[in-house]
């Protein structure tokens, strides 16, 4: 079974909010209108300027699509995944889902690790793992992670908007450039699915 750091309490509305604060920065019509969010350049670029590298690596052998080192502040996305032309869709979300982990996780774990060095072998347990089904929802870094992956790639209000647009959720995976398993997903989030 995975195990995980619970992370601190989130709601949905709140990492919504983190993630537009980001789109404010490097492509504020995003958060109103419909289109593609640029995702690569807040990857390469967005997170050096928070302190964080990135980079493309080759993760094959480890059967992973992208991990972010808390420890060593760096955020990797897979070089094969980013290679491959008919998986743009889902190496987008990937992207997104790793920057949500280093802009919500990195800086809040770090802490958390000094904060134990500091207060030596005291066992608050903050920072075991715990099988992913004991962690609640919300203090899961996991869900926390594909919450900010939503809010960066299809903002509320360009949501509401392309809705009401066209209804159509094959429509909303090409406007958003995201496949429709992520469509459902942040619709799902949203409460919008009917
Ligand atoms: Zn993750």
């Amino acid at each position: 079974m995975r195990k995980l750091v619970p992370a601190r309490p989130r709601s949905g509305q709140e990492i919504d909010g983190i993630a537009e604060d980001i789109l404010g920065y490097f492509q504020p019509t995003a958060i109103k209108e419909p289109q593609v969010v640029k995702v690569e350049p807040i990857f390469e670029f967005g997170l050096p300027d928070f302190g964080i590298e990135s980079d493309y690596r080759s993760l094959e052998a480890r059967g992973i699509q992208g991990y972010t080192d808390s420890a060593n502040r760096i955020c990797v996305v897979s070089s094969e995944l980013a290679d491959d032309p008919n998986a743009a869709a889902y190496f987008r979300s990937t992207m997104a889902h790793e920057i949500g982990h280093a802009i919500l996780h990195i800086p809040e774990f770090r802490r958390r690790r000094q904060k134990i060095i500091s207060e030596q072998a005291k066992k608050d347990g903050i920072l075991h793992r715990l099988p992913d089904t004991e962690i609640p929802i919300y203090r899961n870094p996991e869900w926390q992670a594909h919450r900010f992956a939503g809010g960066l790639l299809m903002p509320e209000a360009a949501v509401k908007k392309a809705i009401a647009m066209y209804r159509s959720h094959e429509i909303l995976a090409i406007i958003f450039e995201v496949t429709p398993a992520f469509v459902r997903a942040r619709l799902k989030g949203l409460k919008m699915l009917n």
